[in-house]
C-alpha cells in the first residue's frame, strides 16, 4: 500500500481535544490508523501535549502533508501499552529500538526526505521492502531496518 499523503482539506470538520493544528492532525492520522490497522487491541491513542502514562511507549509517526511549496512532515505521537506495542511491532530488537529512535526525530526525517526524493535508494531487505514489497518509510519500517540505514545513510 503506498503512504497516504494528507492535506489541509483532510481537516475539515475534525475535532479534537484542543483544536490546535497538531491536534486536528493527530486526530484525523488516529482515523486513518484505525481504518487501517488489523488484528490492533483496543483503541489508537494520540499524545496531543501530554508525556506517555507511566508503562507505556510513546511511538512517533510521520504525517506527509502536501502544501504548496512540497510535502511537509508532520510527527504524530501514539502512546501504547506493552501489548499493543508487541501486537503492532512484533520483532523483539526493533521493539527494544523504538525509543532510541524516538529520540532520533530529525535524523529519520532526513531519511525519510531522501528516500522520497530518490538521493537515498536503501539496499537489501530495506530496499526490496520498498520497491517490492509495497512498504514506505514509516517510522515502523525505519526502525526495523536500523540500524542497517542508518549505516547506510551518511549524508
Ligand atoms: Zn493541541
Amino acid at each position: 500500500m503506498a503512504e497516504r499523503i494528507f492535506t489541509v482539506d483532510d481537516l475539515t470538520g475534525v475535532r479534537s481535544v484542543c483544536g490546535c493544528l497538531a491536534c486536528n492532525l493527530s486526530a484525523v492520522f488516529a482515523e486513518h490508523l484505525t481504518a487501517l490497522r488489523t488484528g490492533y487491541p483496543g483503541a489508537v491513542t494520540t499524545l496531543g501535549h501530554r508525556g506517555p502514562s507511566p508503562g507505556t511507549t510513546a511511538v512517533p509517526h510521520f504525517l506527509a502533508v502536501r502544501l504548496d511549496s512540497g510535502t511537509a512532515d508532520v510527527v504524530v505521537w501514539e502512546e501504547m501499552r506493552r501489548h499493543q506495542l508487541t501486537a503492532w511491532l512484533p520483532a523483539a530488537d526493533a521493539r527494544a529500538r523504538v525509543p532510541q529512535l524516538a529520540a532520533r526525530i530529525p535524523r529519520l526525517v532526513r531519511i525519510r526526505q531522501a528516500i522520497r526524493t530518490g538521493t537515498f535508494a536503501p539496499s537489501g531487505a530495506a530496499g526490496e521492502a520498498l520497491s517490492a514489497g509495497g512498504r514506505y518509510p514509516s517510522f515502523r519500517f525505519l526502525v526495523e531496518h536500523w540500524p542497517t540505514l542508518n549505516k547506510e545513510f551518511t549524508s
